[in-house]
């Protein structure tokens, strides 16, 4: 089964179409993001009522804001366990900041919020998304948030991480493919431990929730600088 990944650029973060035998959607944006994500959906000729699955890869408002347009055609959404009561208040958790710039952000994403949302699955080990039209697996890591999941496919060219790390400056607006700590962890041993694991598997490209692709051996040549 072959796939590919098409980044959809919302406000500040990407969502991710996975194209497979069914489009999976990764991610769902900031509140105020439905309508440009459905637009993103329909420049590739899809419409919520053609996604098999939404992956929320961690429960950050940033990501999982939009999460009723990307379920408005009835896709199940999936999150791990441990990032459920976010998605359920449609609020921030911890936010634990890596360093100035993110305990300034926190200011800010501590007052995001939106309606909550009751995911239709939620994650504890692994799951493989064949049954969803898509050769691949979501894997638990943590490190992120709790319940953060990236996405590996089988093909192995493509994985997305979401926010294990980041790409570039200001939002990814400048240096977009520069691999740089993110804002918050709230586990860094379990980040650096799950960027490990995706590398493990021989992407080429990893993609990230703001800025980026990166190249893998970009991420691997840096991991001690962002980790
Ligand atoms: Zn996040």
């Amino acid at each position: 089964m072959s796939t590919r990944v098409v980044p959809l650029p919302l406000s500040i973060s990407n969502a991710f179409l996975v194209l497979g035998d069914r489009p999976v959607l990764v991610d769902a944006g900031s509140p105020g993001d439905g309508d440009r994500l459905v637009a993103g959906l329909r420049t590739h000729g899809i419409t919520p009522n053609d996604l098999s699955l939404v992956v929320l890869t961690h429960g950050h408002t940033d990501h999982t804001g939009a999460v009723a347009a990307a379920a408005s055609g009835g896709a199940p959404v999936a999150i791990g366990r441990a990032d459920a009561p976010s998605l359920l208040a449609g609020t921030n958790d911890a936010l634990v900041p890596t360093g100035p710039v993110g305990a300034a952000l926190k200011l800010h994403m501590t007052r995001q919020h939106f309606p909550g949302f009751t995911p239709q699955l939620q994650l504890d080990g692994a799951r493989r998304l064949d049954e969803f039209g898509v050769g691949g697996e979501l894997v638990p890591v943590g490190g992120h948030t709790p319940g953060s999941y990236v996405v590996l496919l089988d093909d192995g060219g493509d994985a997305i991480v979401s926010d294990l790390v980041r790409g570039g400056f200001a939002g990814g607006r400048v240096r977009p493919g520069h691999p740089l700590r993110h804002y918050f962890t709230e586990d860094r041993a379990a980040n650096r431990a799950g960027l490990e694991r995706v590398l493990a598997h021989g992407p080429t490209t990893i993609h990230v929730g703001h800025g980026g692709p990166l190249a893998a051996t970009d991420v691997r040549r840096r991991l001690d600088a962002i980790t």
